[in-house]
């Protein structure tokens, strides 16, 4: 049994850095709900001076490295690897640039793994390692490894957020953050483990 996790908006809170980092260096504030998409260069109010140290500091891996774990991230894992689960993290960052990075900071802050994977198509390794649930914050992403893999055993959870509201799916479940998820994954293993010894 395997549940996938992506890391940005899932269990590291790279937004929140940046949010930090700008307020203290350049005085700007920005709420969550101000994004579109998750692309915060994309800000309509962001200078562009500003934007592109942003960017910079997305690229020399500044922002991977100072971000903090989001609520519960530790927790989660800790419970899903009780439960009996395996967990690989599936991340769009880019191996080349940041794998030794975001390999540190996961030891650094205790958030335990089975496997890391650093990819542009989830879908080919949820299908390919037989993945038994996913949690990502990109309705697109879960509406991709919906049309390709099906609904999965354990579910799809998508970690709500002001870039996915305008998106539904009715076999994406909605979840408040990353334990919310968790508890729904182990509920639907107990469910399934009834269902089995009943029949
Ligand atoms: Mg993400």
């Amino acid at each position: 049994m395997i549940v996938g996790l992506d890391l940005d908006e899932v269990l590291c809170g790279l937004l929140s850095c940046i949010q930090k980092f700008l307020l203290e260096n350049h005085d700007f504030h920005f709420m969550e709900s101000d994004l579109v998409d998750y692309h915060l260069e994309r800000l309509p109010c962001l200078p562009s001076s500003i934007s592109k140290e942003v960017v910079e500091n997305i690229y020399n891996g500044r922002f991977a490295r100072e971000a903090l774990p989001t609520p519960y991230a530790e927790h989660s894992l800790n419970k899903l690897r009780m439960a009996g689960f395996k967990i690989h993290i599936i991340t769009h960052r880019h191996e080349y640039l940041f794998r030794p990075i975001t390999e540190e900071w996961l030891d650094k802050h205790n958030l335990y793994y089975d496997e890391l994977h650093m990819v542009y198509n989830k879908h080919d390794v949820i299908e390919k390692c037989n993945i038994d649930a996913m949690v990502d914050d990109r309705f697109d992403v879960l509406s991709t490894i919906y049309r390709s893999c099906g609904e999965l055993k354990y579910g799809l959870y998508c970690i709500d957020a002001p870039w996915n509201y305008r998106f539904n799916n009715m076999f994406v479940w909605r979840v408040a953050d990353v334990s919310v998820a968790t508890n729904r994954i182990i509920s639907a293993l107990r469910g399934n483990a009834n269902e089995d010894s009943m029949s």
